[in-house]
C-alpha cells in the first residue's frame, strides 16, 4: 500500500473503542484521525472525555484529538464502529447513507442477510453480498460486521473441519470478564465464582456460527445445514475465552486427520500477508494442559486461535478445546483485519 487511509472510530471512548484506538497505534495502512462518541463527550478532546483502561498509556498521537459527534459529515471514509449497540443501527446505516464503509463490532446488523459476518480466513466469499446490499439499500456507503468475541473462536476452529461437512456442534464456553466491557461482572459475584448465564450470548453464537460457515451461493448468503448448541459460562478470567467443542462429521475421519486440518489451515489473509494477519490461523498445541488463557491468548499477537486436547468423543465424534483473545481477534483486531481484507479486494479505496 502506498499511502496510509484514514480511519474514524465510532463509540472510541468507550472500551471496545480504547481496543480499536490501541490496536491502530502504529497500523501500516490506517491512519486514525477522526474520533467519535456520544454528545457528552463530543467536543473535548480524546484524553479527557476517555477513561483510559488498557494497558499502556494512551497513544500521543490520538489524546489530543478533538472528539465528534457520531454524525458524518467531516469523518473519513473508513470508520470502525464500537458504539453501544443502542445507537449502532441508525448511527451506522447514517454513515453508510454519507458514502462511509462500516466496519462494525456492534450486533445490530450480524445477522442481516445483505451484510457480511465476516472472519476473513473463513468466509471472505461472503463480501459477494455487499453487491446485492448496494442494490437493496441504495447505500453509496456499506457495513460489514465481525462476530460476538466468542463466536470467532468457535468459528475459526471449525473452518478446518469444514471440508469434513459439519454434522452437528455442542459448545461450552469460559468466558473472560474482559468480554463484558467495564464495570463488567461486579467482583463480589466473578470472584472464585463461575457465572452461568450470559445474557444472549448463547443465541448470538448459536445462530453467526451458522451464518459464518454457510456458502455464499446465487447471489444469496445460505447458513451451514448444521446444528449448533451453546452454553456460555463467565469466569474468573481476564482476558480469552475457551471453548469446549464437540462436533459431529460427515466423514469418516480418524483423530491426527483433524489435527493435520487444523496445522495445515491458510487462507486469503495469509496468502495475502494482510497486515494484522497472524502467520498460521490455527495453532494446535500437542501439549496435554494446553491451550490456557494466561499462557496463551496473548500470542500471535492476539489474532490466532489455539487448538489442543483433541480427541475422540463418546457421544459426538470428535471434542477439542479452542481458546481466542476476545478483545483482540474477538473485536478490535478482527474488525481491522477485516478492513485489510476489503482494501486487498479493492472494495475500499
Ligand atoms: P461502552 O464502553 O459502553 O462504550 C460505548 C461507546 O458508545 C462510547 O464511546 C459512548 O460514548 C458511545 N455512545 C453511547 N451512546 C451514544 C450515542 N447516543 N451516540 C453516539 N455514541 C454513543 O461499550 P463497549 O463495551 O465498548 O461496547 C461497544 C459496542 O461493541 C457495543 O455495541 C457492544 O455490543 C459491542 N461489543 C462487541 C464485542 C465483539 O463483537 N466482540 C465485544 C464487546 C462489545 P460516550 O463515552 O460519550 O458515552
Amino acid at each position: 500500500m502506498q499511502r496510509q487511509i484514514e480511519v474514524g472510530v465510532l463509540g472510541a471512548t468507550g472500551m471496545v473503542g480504547q481496543h480499536f484506538v490501541k490496536f491502530l497505534q502504529g497500523h501500516p495502512w490506517f491512519k486514525l484521525t477522526w474520533v467519535g462518541a456520544s454528545d457528552r463527550s463530543a467536543g473535548k478532546k480524546y484524553r479527557e472525555a476517555t477513561s483510559w483502561r488498557l494497558a499502556g498509556a494512551m497513544p500521543e498521537a490520538v489524546a489530543d484529538l478533538q472528539v465528534e459527534e457520531c454524525k458524518p459529515g467531516n469523518a473519513p471514509k473508513i470508520v470502525f464502529s464500537a458504539t453501544d449497540a443502542s445507537v449502532a443501527t441508525e448511527i451506522e446505516q447514517a454513515f453508510a447513507k454519507a458514502g462511509h464503509t462500516v466496519v462494525s463490532n456492534s450486533r445490530n446488523h450480524r445477522m442481516d442477510s445483505d451484510v457480511p459476518l465476516l472472519v476473513p480466513e473463513i468466509n471472505a466469499g461472503h463480501l459477494g453480498i455487499l453487491a446485492r446490499q448496494k442494490q437493496a439499500r441504495g447505500w453509496p456507503g456499506q457495513i460489514v460486521t465481525n462476530p460476538n468475541c466468542s463466536t470467532i473462536v468457535l468459528t475459526m476452529a471449525l473452518g478446518p473441519l469444514k471440508q469434513f461437512g459439519i454434522r452437528r456442534v455442542l459448545a461450552t464456553t469460559m468466558q473472560a470478564i474482559s468480554g463484558a466491557g467495564y464495570p463488567g461482572v461486579p467482583s463480589m459475584d466473578i470472584n472464585a465464582n463461575v457465572i452461568p448465564f450470559i445474557g444472549g450470548e448463547e443465541e448470538k453464537m448459536e445462530q453467526e456460527t451458522q451464518k459464518i460457515l454457510g456458502d455464499y451461493v446465487d447471489g444469496a448468503l445460505r447458513d451451514m445445514d448444521a446444528r449448533v448448541s451453546a452454553h456460555c459460562n463467565r469466569v474468573p478470567v481476564v482476558d480469552g475465552h475457551l471453548v469446549a467443542t464437540s462436533v459431529e462429521l460427515g466423514s469418516k475421519v480418524k483423530v491426527d486427520d483433524l489435527i493435520r486440518a487444523f496445522e495445515s489451515f491458510r487462507a486469503i489473509p495469509q496468502e495475502r500477508k494482510l497486515p494484522s494477519a497472524p502467520a498460521r490461523p490455527v495453532i494446535y498445541m500437542a501439549e496435554k494442559d494446553r491451550p490456557q488463557p494466561r499462557r496463551d491468548a496473548e500470542r500471535e499477537n492476539g489474532m490466532a486461535c489455539f487448538v489442543g486436547r483433541v480427541r475422540e468423543c463418546p457421544v459426538l465424534d470428535f471434542k477439542f478445546l479452542a481458546l481466542g483473545h476476545n478483545t483482540v481477534r474477538g473485536a478490535a483486531g478482527a474488525a481491522v483485519l477485516n478492513a485489510e481484507l476489503m482494501c486487498s479486494e479493492g472494495l475500499i479505496q
